[in-house]
């Protein structure tokens, strides 16, 4: 493709800029940025002048830059093509054979109603990413040994400290958030064993993590593309007139493009396009709740940026952390007002349990992943690793993060999961779940003072790229993430829902 042709050129024009920042002495750099022009800037100019100071030469950058194309990149574009000669073979009830690509067997396999087919499948899927485990595993070490090379030329010694500054956040944070996390985890096991048990199992199994629970004679509730869109709208307006106008026009100007049809990629996708202004969403819509949750969460990303564009462009430069923020908030302003308007008690408690998918993901599996890439990666600053080394420390990983009380575990996970193979954002996984409970301390927030929220939250997002996220919260949540309180009384939201549903089901185990 073309633009990766380009891609360096634009690179060493970064490179040139970021080095003559780094080169102005300390006092009339200070003395510079005090100019009334640049003073609105002045965060993202020192984040450009502390990497100058890691770069080597124009000549040593460009030669790097260069051969990265078919290094680094090449890796990650090498996974994609593994992956597409992946199949897994099923039967369907009527006897007829299909060969389903790794996007359609996974759809499958998580949202089947049926028990059976989503435990065949699994078996399959686990055999399909096991018999080519050795080519995604060189895949694998290339790409973050190559990525660890980088980091060391550039006297980066922390594989951590990329990840951090890309998400403007400290270690202590991190930490922070995950001890909490860890120490809070027992009720969420819990959550998954009562699960497991109105499924007709003692523990749960790792495919049936995101199976709907349907109890009675509860059927799921499907939703037209424009019963999503006027329910979107009206819950978003009760936060938020001006979200909830943004959505209005989101839709009536056509930027959602949900048709359902085959060879579309899964999952949702919003970008941002500055010279329209304008922020348009990918998606499949094929009527469920989980998708009208979609289309919140990517109305989300884009609502964040439309209030971002009158801002210079190195301010509207948001890290994934806080993109993350914007869409999460959406997507619970959705999911709780559908909760409301549950009729029956069966009803409710598959709400609560798709609600609680989403604790899941953040606080088990996207651990697992964090675990994970820590644990690989020290083991890659040492060497190869093995196929059975890495499946290895991917099922430890995860009896870690689920406190061992899974039924089975995905030991080819690693190789399953794009993420791990993304070239240009390394640790792909904690901004996902700061997002999560950063938006659920932002929406207790609007909870408790409706007055003036939607101000506030505007300010807040047009601040998200002009200074640290330990700032950013300071400055409007009034919190301070490096301490535990914040994390454990966004955990304690969740854990609402959990009580509830625990509750709810007693009577049915
Ligand atoms: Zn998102």
């Amino acid at each position: 493709m073309n633009y990766r042709k380009k891609l360096p050129k634009y690179q060493l024009a970064m490179t040139i800029f970021s080095k003559k920042l780094a080169a102005i002495e300390t006092n009339d750099w200070k003395q510079w940025l005090t100019d009334s022009k640049l003073k609105s800037i002045a965060f993202r100019l020192e984040e450009i002048r502390r990497d100058g100071n890691k770069l080597l030469s124009d000549t040593q950058e460009n030669i790097f830059h260069t051969l990265s194309l078919d290094g680094l990149k090449a890796w990650s574009q090498h996974y994609d093509t593994i992956v597409a000669s992946i199949i897994i073979p099923f039967t369907e009830k009527d006897g007829s054979k299909v060969e389903l690509s790794a996007g359609q067997a996974f759809n499958k396999m998580n949202s089947h109603p049926d028990a059976d087919v989503r435990a065949e499948i699994f078996e399959k899927w686990e055999q399909a990413w096991s018999q080519k485990a050795d080519l995604f595993s060189d895949t694998l070490n290339h790409l973050d040994g190559f990525r660890l090379s980088t980091q060391k030329l550039h006297g980066i010694e922390n594989y951590l400290q990329e990840p951090l500054e890309n998400n403007r956040l400290k270690q202590e944070t991190l930490d922070t958030m995950w001890s909490t996390i860890q120490k809070n985890k027992q009720p969420f096991v819990d959550y998954l064993t009562r699960k497991a048990q109105l499924l007709g199992n003692d523990k749960m199994k790792w495919q049936d993590q995101e199976a709907p629970v349907l109890l009675g004679n509860m059927h799921e509730e499907t939703y037209t593309f424009d019963e999503a869109a006027a329910f979107i709208i009206k819950n978003f307006r009760e936060f938020s007139p001006k979200m909830a106008t943004f959505a209005q026009s989101a839709f009536e100007n056509s930027w959602i493009e949900a048709e359902d049809r085959p060879g579309k990629r899964p999952g949702g996708y919003c970008t941002s396009f500055p010279e329209s202004q304008e922020s348009h969403i990918f998606m499949t819509y094929s009527h469920s709740m989980n998708e009208v949750a979609t289309i919140a969460h990517e109305l989300g990303h884009a609502f964040h940026s439309s209030v971002m564009w009158d801002l210079p462009v190195l301010n509207q430069e948001y890290a994934m952390n806080v993109a993350e923020t914007a869409s999460t908030f959406a997507e619970l302003i959705v999911a709780d007002a559908t909760l409301k308007k549950a009729q029956t008690k069966e009803e409710k408690i598959n709400l609560l349990d798709v609600k609680l998918q989403n604790a899941i993901a953040m606080f088990m599996n996207i651990h697992t992943r964090y675990i994970f890439e820590n644990h690989f990666y020290q083991a890659r600053q040492k060497g190869l690793v093995s196929t059975e080394q890495i499946s290895e420390m991917m099922v430890n990983a995860q009896k870690e993060s689920y406190l061992d009380s899974l039924a089975n575990y995905h030991p080819h996970f690693w190789a399953a999961k794009l993420h791990f193979f993304i070239d240009d954002v390394p640790f792909y996984n904690f901004p996902y779940t700061f997002g999560y409970l950063f938006s659920t301390g932002i929406y207790a927030f609007a909870n408790e003072q409706k007055t003036n929220f939607e101000e506030d939250y505007i300010a807040l997002l047009r601040d998200t790229a002009a200074m640290t996220t330990e700032e950013l919260a300071k400055k409007h949540l009034g919190v301070d993430l490096t301490q535990p309180d914040f994390w454990q009384a966004g955990i304690n939201k969740v854990l609402e829902d959990v009580n509830e549903f625990m509750s709810l089901t007693k009577d049915y185990v």
